[in-house]
């Protein structure tokens, strides 16, 4: 592999360079080292738009479907490498290997032939009529993308930005996190293999300092950002003030309605995902279980066996459910979310702290709170980690009014043997996404969330729009024919 052995570097204007800085990044499940990550620094931020820059008029002027057939080509480059990809990504990050292979080795590739298939049918220009002569609608590339992007899905949430921003004509500057800097660079690697111009894309890793460089830059047109809410509010007013177009994927806490009717067996093995998924590092996942008062004591039966039932250990293990959280810095975190639940009253079912059988690492047990009210803290901040509350509710309006009584509103399921029933429920939840007896995000469907939980939309064709500026041509007379 490499990216880790190759110490820390940066990928700009087409070419890898020794980075000024770095950090480690360590393994989640041993706390070893694994490789250094670049901490790039302001001039190197610089280097990185200007190359960016640089290649903005070749990129946005290369017809559609030449930048189709470039992208189709990364994608095959990303696909040869995804066998190690989703081994990096989980050494970095704890995500179980089942999960990552899908999410990190083939995902991006997938989005990438997506948004090449999609631009390869979207007309750049289309002629309208208007009052007097005609008006050409252009749809133009809105030039340099500062994408700045967590570490918990780190080369499938990159992929969200780079495929619609490349497909569109933009020319990027990638961002990763420090935790997950060495992943990052397998695009770089990728791109150069497919002989993607250089420029059009660039790749650095950093903290705090690095991001908010690139995103109050003067050469970056738009900023794509996922990660957290208190992020996205500075990142929100720094964009306000420049008056620069920005697309914000933020936290969530996001309820599973159960409704009287629901077969507990597909709820609750649907839940394993909807509330679990990547040890609960996933912004969109159902941690407020709403469960009806009618059947609540066989919910919370069912969900402390399926807490207490998962797998959790080695995240390279095939078999395993739930690896470690990505450091310990958020281990400690998501220790005090479980020491808060405890304070403020909720009753521990399941887990409760670290596993006793897992000393090294940052492994968290999965836990189960029931009896929990939903104005608590653990009720009402995002968690990231394996860590559900149980909240008991009389009616359907009362479980609808304590889905939407959140800061947030980013995903969400119901669940009920009458779908239409459920749908009904779901068009009532004030969110960006919601599952009925499920949740497998569509990538051919817009998502992002509401409230705190974002602005804009990802994926389909709204996250293609996200990349591209609408200019008006008024043209006299009729249009040609
Ligand atoms: P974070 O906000 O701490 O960091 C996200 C990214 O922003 C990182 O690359 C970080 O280095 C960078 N950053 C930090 N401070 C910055 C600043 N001042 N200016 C510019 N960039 C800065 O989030 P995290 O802990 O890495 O990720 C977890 C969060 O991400 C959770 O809240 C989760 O819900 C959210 N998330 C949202 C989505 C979504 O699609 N809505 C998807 C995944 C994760």
């Amino acid at each position: 592999m490499t990216v880790v052995d190759d110490g820390a570097r940066v990928f700009i204007g087409g070419r890898f360079r020794a980075a000024e800085a770095s950090t480690p990044v360590l393994e989640a499940a041993t706390g070893a080292r694994l490789g250094d990550g670049a901490a790039a620094g302001e001039a190197e931020v610089d280097a990185a738009v200007a190359a960016a820059r640089a290649a903005l008029p070749g990129w946005a002027s290369t017809p559609a479907a030449d930048r189709a057939a470039v992208m189709g080509g990364l994608a095959d480059e990303l696909l040869a490498r995804a066998s190690s990809t989703d081994e990096l990504c989980t050494r970095e990050n704890g995500m179980p290997i089942r999960l990552s292979r899908g999410a990190n080795g083939f995902f991006p590739a997938g989005l990438l032939r997506y948004y090449a298939g999609l631009i390869g049918q979207t007309a750049a220009e289309e002629i309208r009529p208007a009052a007097i002569g005609h008006t050409i609608v252009r749809r133009e590339p809105v030039g340099v993308v500062g994408a700045i992007v967590p570490w918990n899905y780190p080369q499938a949430l990159a992929a969200f930005k780079l495929a619609p921003a490349l497909a569109a004509g933009c020319t990027v500057v990638l961002k990763a996190s420090p935790e997950t800097a060495l992943d990052a660079l397998i695009f770089a690697e990728a791109a150069l293999a497919a002989g993607l111009p250089a420029g059009v894309l660039n790749v650095l890793a950093g903290g705090p300092d690095t991001g908010a460089h690139l995103v109050s830059h003067p050469g970056v047109d738009k900023v794509s950002f996922t990660g957290s809410t208190a992020v996205g509010r500075l990142i929100a007013q720094e964009c306000g003030r420049l008056l620069r177009p920005v697309t914000l994927e933020l936290g969530g806490k996001s309820a599973a309605v159960i409704l009287e009717d629901a077969d507990l067996d597909t709820t609750v093995k649907g839940l394993k995902n909807a509330s679990f998924v990547n040890n609960g590092q996933t912004c969109h996942l159902n941690s407020r279980i709403l469960a009806p008062k009618s059947r609540y004591g066989e919910v919370v039966d069912a969900l402390a066996a399926l807490t207490a039932g998962l797998k959790v250990g080695d995240p390279l293990d095939k078999s395993t459910d739930v690896g470690p959280l990505v450091s310990s810095r958020q281990r400690d975190r998501v220790l005090g979310y479980i020491e808060a639940g405890k304070a403020d009253g909720a009753r521990l079912v399941a887990g409760g702290g670290i596993p006793a059988d897992q000393p090294d690492g940052w492994f968290v047990s999965p836990t189960l709170f029931a009896d929990v009210d939903n104005s608590a803290r653990i009720a009402q901040e995002e968690i990231f980690g394996p860590v559900l509350a149980v909240i008991p509710y009389e009616t359907e309006q009362q479980a609808i009014d304590l889905a939407n009584a959140s800061e947030y509103g980013l995903g969400g399921t119901v669940w009920s043997a009458d779908a239409e029933r459920a749908t009904d429920v779901a068009r009532a939840i004030h969110t960006g996404t919601v599952g009925v007896n499920d949740y497998q995000l569509d990538i051919a469907a817009p998502f992002g969330g509401v409230k705190a939980s974002g602005l804009g939309r990802e994926l389909g064709p709204e996250g293609l729009a996200a990349y591209q500026n609408l200019k008006s041509i008024y043209r006299i007379g009729p249009a040609a024919e």
